[in-house]
């Protein structure tokens, strides 16, 4: 499968005469890529249980030429594409994972499985990123360095794929320069750009409150503390919190009492946290313990508070966002490329390798008539593959070639 080019050797420089013949390539490849994408949605797997999925990945991949590492954190699969010319390495990243959730939309590749879906469109990404492999190795004479390709487990939930591939060194030897991903975005125009730099996603923390109050009679409440009445208080003190810019605190759980004629010993309360930066992470958690302690000592109960950190935000570098744009502006043209103005309050654990290498993360719209991620109507709109493999392709070649320092100068 793998095509030989006679056009390999192409001056770095002109990006946009070698980006006919790669799109061209690409194009070629369009059928192939699509009937693995809907492949892999039809067999959707959950995090870390994406076995058939990583042995799809790694069958491709070695159809390539390349060879694959699997079983990293988990059922991760990497590989490396390298031009045997000294250089930067760029990772490219995709999830493998698919939902806990029934497909309702009726298509030829539906779900095989009642209770698991690709609602979030990591098949799509996949397949792009199996895409944007095979150019990169039919183009390996025009770029330095060396492509890493990351398909994670378990993005969803608070899986943290990521965490599990960089515990087990996905971003050593060799060691990642920067890397990049992109998650297709329903609503917006097939093939779009969208990002920023700085937050582009928030970080969540789930907090469980317990309070504890003094159970007794229903018919006795003067003996009792009734932990509900603390609860509702602390609800209400929550509510009213004057929370700064990108900050939420949501309770979405109550748990407490059994009947009708007791007073509970104590409730439980759960919810959740969105934050864009760790220090709002550290004030969130300060506020509601503060206001927690103040509200339980006014009834006379106790309490006390467990945070759960999931995904930190999703800080973009300034550089390789820059470069980004530069490289969507190029491809799209202006009106196509479109500077976020607020971050995201989805999470991503994406945000584990930008905390310890540079990169970005952004957008392609997925069409402005898709069902929104995680709806059971969802799919991946197959006419972006093309698109987003580009991107990615260019992104990472000419990264490579202008060795990052350029960068700085956008
Ligand atoms: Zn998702
Ligand atoms: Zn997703």
């Amino acid at each position: 499968m793998n095509k030989k080019l006679s056009e390999n050797k192409i001056d770095p420089a002109k990006l946009h005469l070698r980006g006919n013949k790669l799109r061209q390539l690409i194009n070629e490849m369009t059928p192939h890529f699509t009937e693995i994408r809907q492949k892999i949605h039809m067999h959707p797997e959950l995090g870390y249980q994406e076995k058939l999925t990583a042995a799809v990945v790694a069958h491709e991949l070695k159809q390539m030429g390349l060879n694959v590492v699997t079983g990293v954190g988990g059922t991760g699969v990497v590989a490396i594409i390298d031009s045997r010319k000294p250089g930067k390495t760029v990772a490219l990243r995709a999830e493998l994972d698919a939902l806990p959730m029934t497909e309702m939309a009726e298509l030829t590749y539906k779900s095989i499985h009642p209770d698991k879906m690709h609602a979030c469109g990591h098949d799509g990404h996949t397949a792009t990123l199996l895409m944007a492999a095979y150019a990169l190795c039919n183009f390996k004479n025009s770029f330095k360095g060396r492509v890493k390709l990351i398909f994670q487990p378990a993005e969803e939930g608070s899986g943290a794929g990521a965490a599990a591939m960089i515990q087990e060194g996905v971003l050593d030897s060799p060691k990642v320069d920067a890397i990049f991903a992109y998650h297709n975005y329903p609503g917006f125009p097939m093939g779009a750009v969208q990002t920023r730099g700085g937050t582009v996603l928030s970080g969540n923390t789930n907090f469980t409150i317990t309070v504890y109050g003094k159970g007794g009679h229903a018919a006795s409440p003067d003996l009792n503390i009734n932990p509900i009445l603390i609860g509702a208080g602390l609800i209400q003190e929550i509510h009213e919190l004057k929370l700064g810019n990108g900050q939420i605190i949501s309770i979405t759980e109550i748990h407490g009492g059994s009947s009708k004629n007791i007073v509970p010993g104590y409730i439980i309360l759960g919810g959740t946290l969105r934050y864009i930066t760790l220090l709002d992470r550290q004030s969130l958690k300060e506020q509601l313990t503060i206001t927690m302690n103040e509200a339980v000592l006014a009834y006379g109960g106790e309490a006390k508070i467990e945070f759960i950190d999931h995904y930190s935000p999703t800080i973009n570098a300034a550089a390789e966002t820059q470069h980004v744009f530069r490289i969507a502006h190029h491809l799209l043209g202006n009106e196509k490329v479109v500077t976020k103005q607020k971050p995201a309050r989805a999470a991503e654990d994406f945000s584990f390798y930008l905390e310890k290498v540079p990169g970005c993360y952004f957008f392609m719209g997925n069409g402005e008539n898709s069902a929104s991620c995680h709806n059971s109507e969802y799919d991946f709109n197959d006419a972006l593959l093309p698109h987003a493999a580009e991107l990615l392709c260019r992104i990472a070649i000419d990264y490579l070639n202008h060795e990052g320092p350029n960068l700085q100068k956008g």
